[in-house]
């Protein structure tokens, strides 16, 4: 008896420790953004915290120059992304800033330096942190999964499929934060492109009980962390084992 207790006492421990490391990760960054006056994270801050909250992401790595980018290229394997990585830039391929499915060494040598000009271009003396080096994700059905602070309700989450979807017929679907299992499985079946994700003609069925961890999951995140205002997963690709982050948005109030 007392046994059973002691280890489910630990156990408790050992989760609300961890809830608390998670916490102060997330805040570390948090507090280094408003620390150096910005709003918006990183691409790269982003995605460290929905790596924190087991929300999955493309591999990524940061360069400091070409011959890292080169180097990060071959420890993640062809092809990968190049992205750049700036305060300055929020809409990274408004200004040239995404450069995709780059096969080999030279490929990423050109597209470094394609970047670099393109975003100088755009402003001469804006600041680069790096170059983001990352897997490319294959291809697949995009789903975008939001948040958005409202004044009067709080958080809300907001589940869509990508493109067309969300853009042109706003085929979207909220829930004020927090939500439980059977809320998240409602989000996916209540928007009208579901039979997209049940799969169809030769297209297999996309995994969606990953779709509901990630929305779990980031209803989790915005609730531990009230301090931000919008989020945005998009697009995320969804196969048909496990999915994938390509771009990740935070805004902090
Ligand atoms: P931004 O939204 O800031 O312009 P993104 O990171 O979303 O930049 O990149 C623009 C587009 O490039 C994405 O919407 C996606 O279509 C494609 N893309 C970006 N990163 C990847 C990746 N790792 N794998 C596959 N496609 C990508
Ligand atoms: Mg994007």
């Amino acid at each position: 008896m007392a046994l059973t207790s002691l280890k489910v006492l630990s156990a408790s421990i050992l989760v609300f420790s961890k809830d608390v490391s998670i916490m102060d990760t997330v805040s570390e960054i948090f507090n280094k953004v408003r620390g150096e006056g910005r709003k918006f994270l990183l691409e790269t801050e982003a995605k460290v915290v929905c790596m924190e909250y087991s929300i999955p992401v493309t591999k990524f790595k940061l360069a400091k120059n070409e011959a890292e980018a080169v180097k990060f290229a071959e420890e993640i394997g062809y092809p990968v992304v190049l992205k750049i990585v700036s305060p300055e830039v929020i809409h990274k391929s408004d200004v040239g800033g995404v450069i995709i499915n780059l096969r080999n060494k030279k490929d990423v040598r050109n597209a470094y330096k394609k970047i670099l000009g393109n975003v100088r271009k755009h402003k001469a003396d804006a600041k680069i942190v790096g170059m983001l080096v990352q897997e490319m994700a294959p291809s697949s059905t995009e789903v975008i999964v939001g948040a958005i602070k409202d004044p009067q309700f709080g958080q809300a989450l907001m589940f869509g499929l990508g493109g067309i979807f969300v853009e042109i017929l706003k085929d979207v679907t909220f829930r004020i934060a927090p939500i439980k299992e059977e809320e998240a499985r409602e989000m996916i079946t209540e928007v009208k492109a579901y039979p997209l994700l049940k799969g169809y003609r030769n297209q297999p069925p996309a995994d969606i009980d990953v779709i509901v961890k990630i929305l779990l999951n980031t209803s989790k995140l915005v609730m531990d962390h009230q301090e931000i205002k919008e989020l945005d997963l998009n697009p995320i690709m969804v196969y048909e084992k496990g999915a994938k982050t390509v771009d990740a948005r935070i805004v902090l109030e």
